[in-house]
């Protein structure tokens, strides 16, 4: 397919699409209802859909009976561990396979030119990004999101969360499915950008972006602390009155879903001139530029509101420089008053 027809592609061979970023269309003043209908389909399927059926799966496939789970043990924390990491394993796996290692749709659609492989370097563990961005999920993340969902599961099967059932409260607790996508982003919000607070991004989210150039990898690539805060999103649902499946379809936005923004590609390609839109483009900037785009796509658009957004067109860019500009010269007029009273 032609990625020249969506975008443009500059010396470097890096892609960038001609579309700048727009927040969903019930932002929009005044709201534009046609719009609305044709986000909704976009919204759901496939990746929401997608994170609902596992979560479905998992709960009439993986997850133990709720007696079992009353009481904590290795056992059935080490099941859950192997699922998700087979899960993980298959998913983000195949992902890597096809556009990475066989790299079947060449540089079409990617937003950088490179491929991780090609590039080693000291800052990874092995002098490789990807099998220091696997190691790191395989040993790190997916143990603590592991241990997230054990936590949450206990506490359901305990009675220690507010536990409805569909039959009583389908119209609230289908309201949350709908609405829990943001809460992910809110919560990951949040969580990032406190991590981005020079203190902590040196000891903990540095890890996470020595991918400047992110493969699906990348993705759960996470200091235990990031790990562990960004899953924890699944633990709103012991606080709001809630069921263990949407708390899993919570978690499952997060883990899953911590691809969509790694995969490198604006479309993936498919069969006869069909594409998947992968959504990575706001996160893929947030990789390039660091301080933009601390959320997600914008559902509910904290950084829009906070000014650290970043639509990939080029007033984005000017907003960001001028920021930046801002930034530094607060620096240097801290500098300079701590000169003259030293
Ligand atoms: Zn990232
Ligand atoms: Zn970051």
């Amino acid at each position: 397919m032609d990625d020249l027809k969506f975008g443009i592609r500059d010396k470097r061979g890096d892609w960038a699409p001609s579309a700048r970023l727009e927040l969903p269309p019930y932002w929009a003043r005044p709201p534009k209802l046609m719009a609305i209908l044709k986000w909704l389909p976009e919204y759901l399927f496939p990746w929401n859909a997608f994170h609902m059926a596992t979560a479905l799966a998992y709960w009439y496939l993986v997850i133990p009976d709720v007696e079992v789970m009353k009481t904590l043990s290795w056992g059935w924390a080490l099941w859950l561990y192997s699922v998700n990491a087979a899960a993980i394993f298959v998913m983000y796996g195949s992902i890597e396979l096809f556009y990475y290692v066989k790299r079947r749709q060449g540089t079409r659609f990617k937003y950088n030119a490179k491929f991780p492989r090609d590039n080693p370097s000291d800052v990874f563990w092995f002098k490789s990004q990807n099998i220091d961005n696997f190691v790191r999920s395989f040993l790190i993340s997916i143990p603590l999101w592991t241990a997230v969902e054990v936590f949450m599961l206990w506490c359901f099967a305990n009675g220690y969360a507010h536990w409805l059932s569909w039959a009583d409260h389908p119209v609230y607790l289908a309201a949350l499915v709908f609405f829990a996508p943001m809460i992910h982003e809110v919560h990951f919000f949040l969580v990032h950008r406190a991590i981005h607070h020079p203190l902590l991004y040196k000891w903990i989210h540095s890890v996470h972006h020595n991918s400047i150039n992110p493969s699906p990898w990348s993705s759960l690539s996470m200091h235990p602390v990031e790990a562990f805060a960004y899953h924890a999103v699944a633990l709103w649902h012991l606080v709001i009155p809630s069921n263990p499946i949407i708390a899993l379809f919570q978690l499952h936005v997060a883990g899953f879903g911590a691809v969509n923004g790694h995969i490198g590609f604006d479309k993936l390609e498919l069969a006869h001139d069909s594409t998947l839109d992968s959504h990575a483009y706001a996160h893929y900037l947030h990789h390039k530029y660091f301080e933009v785009n601390y959320g997600g796509d914008g559902l509910i658009p904290l950084d829009k509101w906070l000014g650290t957004w970043h639509d990939g067109s080029k007033e984005g860019d000017a907003l960001m420089q001028a920021r930046f500009r801002k930034k530094r010269d607060r620096m240097n007029a801290k500098k300079q008053t701590a000169v003259r009273a030293g």
